[in-house]
């Protein structure tokens, strides 16, 4: 299928190839491996010389179809798909890095990643560096000696925070660096890695392109070269691969993704202006809001503010989980881009195991909430969440008659 296509329609069309069947929808083909015509056709096929199916932990026709789609969507070359999103970043990452070679982070990474970071790469003798996102001296800083990779999320998990995508790609290519977007948090359709100067760019296809909490996945997006030559041979021998039927629910899912993330970003806006009047919310932070602290770079680099809000309870620990525990429609779960709406903990959950100091740099408090609104009707998650906010100061009266 053509590139000239617009996103909404690659979504639905991208990548289809129908079998002789002619089928409407995307076929499954549950099938680990694939059979030759002959010795020399199998022989053949081991040299590259023609191109047949060989065994699904390299390709398999199913998870073509979607990496195609995938690829098409985002304007890369090439798509390779794994099990889960953490794999897509391993693979990302240590097919490419060696003992010796730096990298150069964001501090506020998903809690794996930030793992990746500090404890897997270490002990293969890969140097990394972690500057603060949004401060465009310390990414300077950091990349006035070579790297061999950037890895950056924006926006930030949970904070919100973004990163300039144009000035960091810069200064990471005067330094050597690949540049690798881990874009879950805005989509292939709210912002554009690969036309802002990223090189790479990672996914979790298990939050909004699967987005109804069914199956784990997860994509890596980049060059010809790179892909066919660093990642392949990879992929290939330590076999990260998402399975067919995976890959077949995430086809589906994403010939609504566009119907999905407008409207849960529609809600996401209503939602923080809603949180924003509330006398027990002490701030607010969602990209398309005036007062985000990079509200000028959010509606510069990404076309809309998301599906993810992030506040701060004025209480503490305890006055948060009052609120939490007091939602009745708005689930309690790490996951997110899902049509449930559902908030976290970050202190207590996903950031559990970041150093208190780190967390507080992050600017998580024990009053930090992460919301990832669905698709409910806004009226209907608005009302569940005024009815939490009143019952943190119930809580507190009742306990004060007590
Ligand atoms: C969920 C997530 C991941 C990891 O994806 P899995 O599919 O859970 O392995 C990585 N980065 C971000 C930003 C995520 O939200």
């Amino acid at each position: 299928m053509s590139q000239k296509y617009r996103p909404a329609t690659q979504l639905v069309r991208g990548g289809l190839t129908r079998s002789n069947h002619a089928e409407t929808s995307e076929a499954m083909y549950l099938t680990s491996g694939f059979v030759y015509d002959s010795a020399e056709q199998a022989e053949a096929t081991f040299k590259n010389e023609i191109a047949h199916y060989q065994y699904s932990r390299f390709a398999n026709p199913t998870t073509t179809m979607l990496e195609e789609k995938l690829a098409l969507l985002e304007g890369a070359d090439l798509c390779r798909l794994m099990a889960t999103g953490m794999a897509a970043v391993h693979s990302a990452l240590l097919s490419h890095l060696k003992t010796g070679d730096r990298l150069v982070a964001s501090r506020a990474l998903f809690g794996s990643c930030h793992w990746i970071v500090t404890t897997l790469l270490p002990r293969y003798g890969i140097e990394s560096e972690f500057v603060d996102g949004g401060d465009l001296a310390q990414w300077k800083a950091a990349l006035s000696k070579p790297a061999a990779m950037v890895l950056l999320e924006t926006p930030s998990n949970p904070m919100l925070e973004l990163v300039d995508l144009p000035a960091v790609a810069k200064l990471a290519h005067e330094a050597g660096a690949l540049v690798v977007v881990d874009n879950v948090f805005a989509t292939p359709l709210l912002q554009r890695p690969l036309e802002l100067g990223a090189d790479i760019v990672v996914y979790s296809t298990t939050k909004h392109m699967d987005g109804q909490g069914r199956v784990l996945g997860g994509a890596v997006l980049g060059p010809k070269k790179w892909v066919e030559e660093t990642l392949m041979p990879f992929i290939r021998n330590t076999g990260p691969a998402m399975s067919p039927f995976n890959a077949w629910v995430v086809l589906k899912g994403l010939e609504t993704l566009k119907l999905r993330v407008d409207q849960m970003c529609r809600n996401a806006a209503a939602v923080a202006d809603f949180l924003s009047e509330r006398t027990e919310v002490k701030r607010v932070l969602y990209p398309f809001r005036a007062d985000h602290p990079q509200h000028a770079l959010a509606v510069k680099q990404m076309s809309a503010g998301g599906t993810l809000v992030t506040f701060e309870l004025k209480g503490g620990k305890a006055e948060t989980f009052r609120f939490m525990n007091a939602l009745k429609l708005v689930d309690i779960s790490n996951n997110l881009g899902d049509a449930k709406s559902m908030v976290t903990h970050p202190a207590t959950t996903t950031h559990m195991r970041v150093a208190p100091e780190e967390r507080a740099r992050l600017g998580i408090t024990e009053g930090t909430v992460r919301l990832s609104v669905g698709l409910e009707d806004v009226a209907d998650i608005i009302e569940d969440l005024a009815e939490a906010l009143d019952a943190i100061g119930a809580g507190a009266s009742a306990r004060a008659a007590e």
